[in-house]
């Protein structure tokens, strides 16, 4: 079984070689918890790394960045890779969690390995076979990037061919898709993990210090673009409390709620956007524009138009920002979101 090592954390580069050693801890009875990234780690991949510790005998954390899931025009040659420090902090992890029962596994598998017969980001011109989770793709995020959950539900079905893990740890940040990847290995019948009760989502890490979400796409702003990125999560919490209010109050019809609930989020970044522009008629500030604020049911993921649900809406949005607003470079564009009366289990 040819593996290599990084500190304590055993590295696979092929799926091949990986699915000999899975082979050998099925026969030892041992289990594997999964958490798939695509690298340049950080503590919100940690805090996954972490969960998954604790409940397995095994951790797989694979480190692969998948093109289809980026639109040609998005970006796939830019997204920050970091393997030598990314591989450090997973063995830092190990160490501090020597205490802990379950060992670390890297899986960073080529691109040869995950599309065998090759590939193109362009959707209509693929060959072969993608994975598509009906009815819950095309809102929210699948709005702006109609082909991002294609790519998504494949690459995740094919990690778990060949991981065979029995947990698998997403996050809250990326709500929608923590949704659709319990509904497809729910409708695909998955062997491993068993059952999305075993997909576990987990809260959001957050920078303490102004509650942005933790993103490896966070490391293209500089200082002035990050300084303008608290203001997504601002207006999410300023949608949240109308929409708390109001349902105190009991007095305000369900769509209206829905519609006051996305106005007090959009009123926020409208006031956030004028205050960066007046600053940057002065001399160079950042920019900032809203994508979209989207009302969703929890498991449906249908548009809400009224509050007739009574297990709750995710409110969730995503803001483009500019470090410079005279910048020419395409924006970070950012994503965030929060649960309205209900929680994740
Ligand atoms: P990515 O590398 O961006 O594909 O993310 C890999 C996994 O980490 C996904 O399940 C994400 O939802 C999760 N993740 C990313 N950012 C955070 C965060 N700030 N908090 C918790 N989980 C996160």
């Amino acid at each position: 079984m040819a593996s290599s090592a990084c500190g304590a954390v055993e590295i696979f580069e092929r799926t091949a070689e990986y699915r000999a050693w899975r082979d050998a801890t099925m026969r030892d009875g041992a289990s594997v918890g999964f958490v798939p990234t695509m690298g340049a780690l950080h503590e919100g991949h940690l805090s996954l790394v972490d969960a998954s510790l604790k409940e397995n005998d095994y951790t797989v954390v694979s480190i692969f960045v998948n093109p289809a899931q980026f639109a040609p025009h998005e970006d796939l040659s830019n997204y920050p890779r970091t393997l030598p420090g990314d591989l450090a902090q997973l063995a830092a992890r190990q160490d501090a969690a020597r205490l802990a029962p379950g060992r670390l596994v890297a899986l960073v598998p080529s691109a040869r390995d995950m599309y065998p017969h090759g590939f193109t980001q362009h959707v209509d011109r693929q060959v072969g076979a993608f994975v598509e989770v009906k009815g819950l793709s095309h809102q929210m995020e699948g709005q702006t990037r109609p082909t991002f959950f294609r790519g998504v539900a494949t690459v995740v079905t094919k990690l778990f061919n060949v991981v065979l893990p029995d947990r698998a740890y997403f996050g809250q940040k990326d709500i929608q898709q923590a949704i659709i990847l319990r509904r497809l290995v729910d409708d695909l019948l998955f062997r491993y993990p068993l059952g999305s009760r075993n997909v576990r989502v987990l809260a959001t890490s957050r920078d303490p210090a102004d509650n942005v979400a933790l993103s490896s796409r966070n490391a293209y702003l500089d200082a002035r673009g990050r300084a303008a990125a608290p203001l997504l999560n601002q207006a999410l919490r300023a949608g949240k409390a109308t929409w708390e209010a109001l349902l105190a109050d009991g007095s305000v019809p369900p769509a209206e709620r829905v519609q006051r609930t996305l106005d007090a989020a959009r009123g926020t970044v409208s006031v956030g956007a004028a205050a960066l522009a007046s600053e940057a008629s002065k001399g160079p500030a950042a920019a900032v524009e809203l994508d979209y604020f989207s009302l969703n049911d929890p498991t449906t993921l249908e548009v809400l138009t009224d509050t007739t649900s009574t297990h709750g809406a995710v409110l969730s949005g995503a803001l483009y920002v500019r470090n410079d607003a005279r910048d020419e470079k395409p924006a970070t564009r950012i994503i965030d979101n929060e649960l309205l009366g209900f929680q994740l289990d």
